[in-house]
């Protein structure tokens, strides 16, 4: 039984210990970043600059390459990797209406 209460009291340490440590850590991230920084907070930044893989990627409708849909031209509802691909289409389309 003492030594159960022992493991608990045991436990209890580490996490307190963890949360300490964890708290520090953000401490000393803020304090990198606002110094020389670059390092730690170019490995958090990355995922928000890199195109995620959640974004939508259109076809273009004159090549077929995939784009990310915040790269495309979108003309009408279609998709075009460049805007010089999205020309003729928007040639075409005020030419019909
Ligand atoms: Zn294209």
């Amino acid at each position: 039984m003492r030594q159960l209460l022992l493991l608990i009291v045991f436990v209890l340490a580490a996490r307190w210990l963890v949360k300490l440590q964890r708290a520090g850590q953000a401490r000393g991230n803020a304090r990198a970043d606002a110094g020389r920084g670059a390092s730690s907070s170019a490995r958090r930044a990355r995922p928000r600059n890199t195109p995620s893989l959640a974004e939508p990627v259109e076809r273009c409708a004159a090549c077929g390459v995939h784009a990310p849909r915040s790269e495309s031209v979108l003309v009408g509802q279609q998709y075009f990797c460049c805007a010089e691909h999205a020309r003729p289409y928007t040639a075409r389309a005020a030419g019909t209406r």
